[in-house]
């Protein structure tokens, strides 16, 4: 089966699981309707298939981490972002205050605590341009503009008590600077900006096609750090269900809490689930599902000795 045949037959088969809950984290994203359901791949040479709710926009949450961590290692490069975050899977809840690594680093950059660290990083240097910064990269990964939701931006600002608990202490063990207020915002806004699941299989099919989006042909990370990213999204993507993620689906992916995932078949495509009710580690039920059968209808898992079908009998 083809994958354009393969999303529709898996959105037929999934469409009535109402199994799971929506995010209770904040006000405005327990208020999203929960039934939302679509699924897209876009492929490393940039054709594009959706079925769904593909038009509904959602905050992109923690898929968003692995992006900003792009951009600090552009910015800054890896050496230098090492020394502040590193790679290693916590086994904690993504927003547990706060764990760190025995060289005082949180101890990556897709929990909340190193995420925090790392969209603290960003900034070229030139003043107050840091969130058009970074909205215009994660942008060039979609290959059109996006925008930032401002009501779930308000709402988690004034609701993330947890976070602002991990940027103070955070603060008190020097791990952010004075401007940690201001880091924080940002990472809110970095949280609540705006996606369909055709903008977020763009932004992985760019990571699948070695860095390079293939509608507008802009190279937006190079090789090494893409790299770590695929890396650090193999080991930490999936919150703490991420080693049975490696062990049952086998390649790089993030989960947030809105309920998005994407997956990432590097030289070949990236797909993307969108479905706002999650199980009990905070991952879209129906997209770990779709995910985990998508994965073994052609035999993705990157350590498996067949390799993937061949291009001609997905595409
Ligand atoms: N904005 C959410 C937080 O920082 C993102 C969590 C997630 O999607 O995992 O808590």
């Amino acid at each position: 089966m083809k994958i354009e045949e393969c999303i529709h037959y898996l959105y037929e088969k999934y469409k009535n699981d109402l199994s799971g809950r929506v995010s209770h984290s904040f006000p405005a994203l327990a208020a999203v309707d929960p039934d939302l359901f679509s699924l897209s791949v876009v492929t490393a040479d940039g054709k594009s298939f959706s079925v769904g709710d593909k038009e509904s926009l959602f905050s992109i949450q923690s898929i968003s981490k692995p992006f900003s961590y792009a951009l600090a290692l552009k910015q800054h490069g890896s050496e230098f972002v090492e020394e502040k975050v590193g790679m290693e899977p916590t086994g904690e809840d993504y927003d547990s205050i706060i764990k760190l690594d025995d060289l005082n680093r949180p101890f990556n950059p897709m929990v909340n605590s190193g995420a925090i660290v790392t969209t603290g990083l960003i900034g070229s240097g030139v003043k107050n341009t840091k969130k058009d910064e970074l909205v215009g990269y994660f942008s060039d990964f979609a290959g059109r503009e996006l925008d930032i939701d401002q009501e779930i931006y308000a709402s988690e600002r004034e609701n993330g008590h947890k976070n602002w608990a991990i940027v103070h202490l955070l603060r008190h063990f020097n791990l952010m600077t004075k401007d940690f207020k201001d880091d924080l915002d940002l990472y809110f806004n970095q949280c609540s900006i705006l996606v369909n699941t055709e903008d977020l299989a763009m932004m992985g099919a760019t990571l699948a096609n070695g860095g390079v989006n293939p509608k507008t042909g802009k190279s937006c990370i190079d090789p090494k750090n893409l790299r770590h990213v695929l890396s650090i999204l193999l080991t930490c993507g999936m919150y703490n269900y991420s080693g049975e993620w490696v062990f049952d689906v086998g390649v790089p992916a993030k989960s947030g809490i809105s309920g998005g995932i994407i997956m990432i078949i590097p030289g070949l495509m990236a797909i993307s689930v969108y479905s706002p009710r999650l199980d009990k580690r905070g991952n879209s039920v129906r997209g770990i599902k779709v995910c985990e059968e998508l994965s073994n209808i052609y035999n993705l898992h990157i350590l498996d000795s067949a390799g993937p079908n061949s291009t001609k009998d997905i595409l």
